[in-house]
């Protein structure tokens, strides 16, 4: 395939426009030193060309309108189209982020009332829909419980993470300078009081934990646990990142937990994968609100503004509001579905992980026996007997057109497939993964050697996977 500048010939244009009829040279309305000296090098192409172009990439690559996208901890569920159609709505889209307040009414009032939808949905007492990403979200809950500390002046320095956490836990805790300590979950895949009480000090600032957690299993301890750190003065930062698996069943302020973040593109449906945007928010009990970023949504009357004296406030931490189109989109999702529908989303999740597991746990090996929540974590070590990789298995997929489940995490389990089929997907596509699973692990038993040579049908075969990072191709 082509590469746009390959397509590229001087002169060719996509439009016409008449001659401008401002008088005057550009330089008269731009300061010289600001102009260029040479246009800059973008190809130039017909529109059909163009169109074309984008048309034959899109059908390379894989996506969730094409097929089911099992790809665990990602929650990768079909993202209602009606979610578009209301961000781009020129009221929504278009607005200034420096309009005054009385004109943007409608704007603050879907913020307020997705924060009030999230506090109800979570059990906590206050949101900030700032923070742009789950791992944005982690690192303003962990400036939360820094300030907290600080106010009281508490000597903590470091943070619970269990050996399960996804990798931007540790280094959200690491950037806010908090030494970071592993606590080891159990045979069954879940943390014991007994455990975090071997490794608990004064010195705890916070335990970190994800609930449902990346095995897809309910931490059932988590009150118990959250007991032990409050006994010391250290706070629970929940990853809401498998909040999809909980949404109308269970609520995180209802088992201790004090800050948790919202993953509103997973959870709530955006489109996300391959960089954003996304939705962080962070919701937090009482005797943290004050520490929250400004500023914060109110309603005064039948008004809605902006309140930027929090008093202890850990200050910004986006430009402007966040990502208002995602809160668009997560607002649209809440009120097309409703209290009744939210709950459903999470039972339908977690009965069509429960389904797949049950039909691959023969195949392949599944450490940590179920049920599972929205997802579980199968193990390729049968496999590997034959010399296969779950790697080899994850490009075999693409061959029989579904995208790869996460490989490789949570690192507490050999050659991981972790996968989370979301609510969103029939049985009919369910089923095809099941089948497609088994013959994959038929053929690592009968021919290893053509299987470590997938993919063979896709655009491109294996791919150097860091090559595009280390030698970087900056062509043109
Ligand atoms: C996705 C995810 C994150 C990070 O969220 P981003 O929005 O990708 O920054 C953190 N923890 C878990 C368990 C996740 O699945």
């Amino acid at each position: 395939m082509e590469l746009l500048k390959e397509i590229s010939k001087p002169g060719k244009r996509g439009y016409s426009l008449p001659e401008c009829d401002v008088p005057g040279e550009i330089k008269d309305f731009i300061p010289e030193r600001f102009l260029r000296k040479e246009p800059p090098p973008l190809p130039e192409v017909s529109e059909v060309e163009v169109v074309r172009h984008f048309v034959r990439l899109s059908n390379m690559n894989y996506h969730i309108d094409l097929g089911m996208y099992p790809l665990g901890s990602c929650t990768m569920k079909y993202n209602p189209k009606i979610n578009e159609d209301v961000s781009r709505f020129p009221g929504f889209a278009f607005i200034h982020p420096f309009t005054p307040e009385e004109y943007v009414q409608g704007a603050l009032r879907l913020m307020y009332e997705l924060k009030e939808y999230l506090k109800e949905i979570s059990g906590m007492d206050e949101v900030s829909l700032q923070p742009v990403a789950g791992a944005h979200g982690e690192l303003t809950g962990m400036l939360l419980v820094k300030a907290y500390h600080e106010h009281k002046k508490n000597k903590k320095s470091k943070v619970m993470v269990p050996d399960s956490a996804h990798g931007t836990n540790p280094a959200s805790c690491a950037l806010v300078g908090y030494d970071v300590i592993q606590v080891n979950s159990g045979e069954d895949g879940i943390l014991h009081p007994e455990e975090i009480e071997r490794v608990m000090d004064d010195e705890v600032a916070c335990i970190m934990i994800t609930n449902p957690n990346t095995l897809g299993l309910f931490e059932t301890h988590i009150k118990e646990i959250a007991d032990i750190m409050h006994r010391h003065d250290a706070l629970v930062y929940m990853d809401g990142a498998n909040l999809n698996a909980l949404l109308g069943i269970s609520r995180p302020g209802d088992f201790g937990v004090d800050i948790v973040h919202f993953n509103l593109h997973k959870t709530f449906s955006t489109p996300h994968g391959g960089g954003g945007p996304g939705g962080g928010g962070v919701g937090v009990k009482e005797f943290l609100k004050d520490f929250l970023p400004v500023p914060l949504i109110e309603k005064d009357g039948d008004k809605y503004r902006f309140r930027w004296d929090v008093p202890h406030t850990i200050g910004k931490v986006a430009t402007f509001y966040g990502n208002f189109g995602v809160m668009v989109k997560a607002y649209t999702y809440i009120r097309m579905l409703g209290g009744k529908g939210l709950r459903e989303v999470a039972e339908q999740a977690i009965i069509n992980a429960n389904y797949l597991c049950h039909h691959l746990k023969d195949t392949y090996e599944l450490p940590y026996p179920g049920p599972c929540m929205h997802e579980f974590v199968l193990s390729g070590d049968r496999q590997k007997k034959h010399g296969v990789r779950t790697l080899d298995i994850a490009k075999r997929l693409l061959d029989h057109g579904y995208h790869a489940p996460t490989i490789y995490f949570p690192l507490i389990v050999h050659e991981a497939l972790m996968i989370e089929p979301t609510e969103t997907e029939p049985l009919s596509s369910l089923d095809g993964f099941i089948d497609v699973m088994k013959k994959i692990a038929k053929e690592a038993e009968e021919n290893p050697e053509r299987l470590k040579n997938a993919p063979e049908k896709t655009p491109v075969r294996r791919l150097d996977e860091a090559r595009a990072a280390r030698e970087l191709d900056t062509g043109w």
